[in-house]
């Protein structure tokens, strides 16, 4: 099993060395970045990794770096191109972050330290590396405040990687914005709002032109942001081995004011962080559409719940047809649980969640 690992550079005096080398890194993917661009204008065509690397080979003599990082960094960039289907940037230390990708056969992890490129670095180890862990690859990265971490992809023995599995149980998850998660058990996770909390401060820090503050409370709130989703996706993955998670309908987000990117990276982190958590527990992560959610009775299927911009603001309602009292999010969290056991085709079936307190009188 694949797991990663973050540490925290002691990067004090390894700081220069750091972006010296990263310096080196911006200078292959231009280099890379030209011959992809110029291969593409003249034949519609990439560059093949072979190619590429036959291109850089013997650079690491020129260059203060080390053939595998070339290779590494070439390859990203190349990677990177096809993904985007266009022309990927060049990087420049003014505009991007300090970035030293390398292959895991070139960097030897020492407890607390790690040599790589004949240089050793220090780093915060605030836990020790699976036994037995095979570094893939790695990378020295820099964030916004400068400083610099260390981040490792290992291959983990399965009996070694494997936490304790996740109770044979499933659920439906209502991503919101107000109620960050809402569970078809009728569990409710909220978080603070880090923006508004944060708002006056960092409007204060810009007014005053402070840029390093500022960038210290943009970190603070997506420290914080990133806690949040760690500790709501422990809790679920642990306690449910199938976890269906409502796909956000683009409508919901057009419906606010906020903008759909930020919106959207909050609900994506949880996934992905479901994601992995349960797969270490036996457990499986499922998009499920969010369509009709809203309005649909999740006891007996009539579409009757409140609609439109309206409708936003009834957390409550109570289905025209059958009678049932509902709690807006609980009920499309329902909703999405019957989704995607595949049960809303199957007509007047007995349905009780799971553990449900308030929903177990609906039977249909
Ligand atoms: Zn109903």
């Amino acid at each position: 099993m694949v797991l990663t690992y973050r540490y925290r550079l002691k990067d004090g005096n390894q700081r220069d060395k750091l972006k010296k080398l990263a310096g080196q890194v911006n200078f292959v993917w231009n280099f890379a970045n030209e011959i992809i661009r110029e291969n593409w204008r003249r034949s519609r065509k990439y560059t093949s990794k072979n190619d590429l690397h036959a291109l850089t080979k013997g650079a690491s003599r020129e260059l203060d770096i080390n053939s595998q990082t070339i290779q590494a960094v070439a390859y990203e960039c190349l990677l990177r191109t096809q993904k985007a289907k266009k022309r990927v940037r060049f990087r420049t230390g003014r505009k991007n972050l300090g970035w030293i990708p390398f292959n895991g056969q070139t960097a030897k992890y020492c407890g607390d330290y790690i040599t790589y490129h004949g240089l050793k670095f220090r780093l915060w180890e605030h836990r020790k590396l699976p036994a037995g862990a095979e570094i893939k690859t790695g990378s020295f990265a820099e964030d916004s405040r400068g400083r610099w971490y260390l981040n490792l992809t290992l291959e983990v023995a399965d009996e070694i990687a494997m936490l304790p599995l996740a109770p044979n149980l499933d659920i439906g998850i209502d991503p919101g914005i107000k109620t960050v998660l809402t569970t078809s058990d009728g569990e409710k996770f909220e978080r603070e709002n880090l923006t508004r909390d944060f708002e006056e401060k960092l409007a204060k820090a810009q007014r005053h032109k402070k840029k390093r503050l500022a960038k210290a409370i943009h970190a603070k709130i997506k420290n914080k942001r990133q806690d949040w989703n760690h500790k709501a996706s422990h809790s679920l993955s642990k306690r449910y081995n199938t976890i269906y998670f409502g796909d956000a309908d683009s409508s919901k987000l057009a419906q606010t004011r906020m903008a759909k990117g930020v919106l959207d990276a909050g609900w994506y982190q949880i996934f992905v962080f479901l994601q992995y958590k349960s797969l270490r527990r036996g457990g499986i992560v499922l998009k499920v559409s969010e369509k009709f959610s809203t309005v649909t009775c999740s006891a007996c299927l009539s579409r009757c719940g409140p609609s439109g911009l309206s409708g936003l603001s009834i957390r409550e309602w109570t289905c025209q047809s059958c009678g049932a009292v509902h709690d807006r999010d609980i009920n499309s969290a329902i909703y999405i649980l019957r989704s995607g056991r595949g049960t809303l085709r199957e007509e007047r079936v007995s349905f009780s969640p799971k553990g449900s307190t308030d929903y177990n009188a609906i039977s249909v």
